[in-house]
């Protein structure tokens, strides 16, 4: 801070993106990115550059908003589009929020938002298995945020419990975060009930299922008068906030259903897998319906400032010497475990074999 720091701004502990090392590590698994590269048509839609860029982009992301909204059998006017889901998430909660209501472990973005835009926060603790205390979420007086699935924990919410929990707050607006969603197997996306409920909000990511992080596209989902709220704030802090080219290559991207599949297809297999060869070394695998797992082992101890060699935090250095990146979270609850995001196949054998080596 400094003699320049507005008041605001001060006493802020801003969120800590995962690393993004260019040299040194082989194995990235760290920061949930797809380990496939988007479809060969999204590349295509990127080259040769497919709009004058001396010219401003579409301020209202038209046509890809349509492109969701078909997806989806929504309209047009029911889909925000923003750079990344962060940027959508931040517009959300000064949209709709005075205070709200969050568990204790999940994405940790969310505390950030709230303390930089003036929201009471108030924690929920998980259950000691990590699932959500459902009940605890009905009629709060408080707007919610939930990330279905959890992060970091990968585990999901049924369609009816994300209802109960929409329909007993009916004053305030319930957010669902559905970064990975597109890799559960279930059928428990809260897209369905947004005709029926006036205060859901759901917002998702081309960053994770559509291999797109380094494009910067997300969007939200939600009845007209939410979506007209989030343009509101959008035009009051940055009308242009996604490239002509984000927009195109992520067109391109949700209208490539075939390739898509696969990919998702390929990953859930692949997570499968590894929870398999993680349960036969030992570990705790938090049931995930995510692209990562959130494990831990249970000879994974600290005695004072004694950690023994099963300590996710020890794992975690090891690993990296070893030129594999997974993320550690030095947090109440959680400083056991390690969240293992799933790459390709070969990477994932590769990973199990270098952590039995470890252990
Ligand atoms: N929500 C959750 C739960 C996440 O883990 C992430 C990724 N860090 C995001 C939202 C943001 O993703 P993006 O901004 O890349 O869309």
């Amino acid at each position: 801070m400094s003699t320049f720091t507005s008041n605001r701004l001060r006493g802020i502990t801003p969120y800590t993106p995962g690393e993004q090392p260019r040299t040194g590590i082989r194995i990235k698994l760290n920061t949930n990115e797809n380990p496939y590269p988007p479809s060969v048509q999204t590349i295509r839609s990127l080259s040769p550059v497919p709009r004058p860029l001396e010219k401003y982009p579409d301020p209202n992301c038209s046509a890809l908003r349509t492109a969701i909204a078909e997806t989806y059998g929504l309209k047009t006017e029911q889909v925000f589009a923003g750079n990344g889901s962060d940027e959508v998430l931040a517009f959300a909660f000064m949209a709709f929020c005075d205070s709200i209501a969050a568990p204790d472990i999940t994405y940790s973005f969310y505390p950030v938002w709230a303390k930089i835009y003036g929201i009471k926060y108030h924690t929920i603790p998980l259950n000691e298995d990590f699932t959500v205390p459902v009940k605890r979420f009905i009629a709060t007086d408080k707007s919610v945020v939930l990330a279905n699935p959890n992060a970091p924990t990968g585990i999901v919410l049924t369609a009816a419990e994300i209802e109960l929990i929409v329909r007993t707050n009916p004053d305030k607006v319930v957010i669902i975060d559905e970064a990975y969603m597109d890799f559960d197997s279930g059928n428990n996306s809260a897209i369905p009930l947004i005709e029926r409920y006036p205060n859901l909000l759901v917002v998702r990511t081309f960053s994770k299922s559509y291999s797109l992080a380094g494009l910067r596209v997300g969007y939200a989902l939600g009845q007209e008068q939410l979506i007209r709220n989030l343009e509101t704030v959008k035009n009051c802090v940055n009308s242009y906030t996604l490239g002509s080219l984000a927009q195109e290559g992520a067109t391109a991207a949700i209208r490539d259903v075939g390739y898509f599949k696969r990919i998702i297809a390929k990953i859930i297999a692949t997570r499968e897998r590894t929870e398999h060869e993680l349960y036969k070394l030992g570990f705790e695998v938090c049931p995930s319906a995510a692209n990562f797992l959130f494990i831990s082992h249970p000879e994974g101890h600290k005695f004072g400032a004694e950690l023994t060699a099963y300590h996710a935090s020890v794992l975690q250095s090891k690993l990296r010497e070893a030129g594999v990146l997974v993320r550690y979270f030095d947090l109440p609850r959680i400083d056991n475990c390690l969240r293992v995001s799933i790459g390709a196949e070969d990477e994932m054998t590769r990973f199990t074999e270098i952590l039995a080596a470890l252990i």
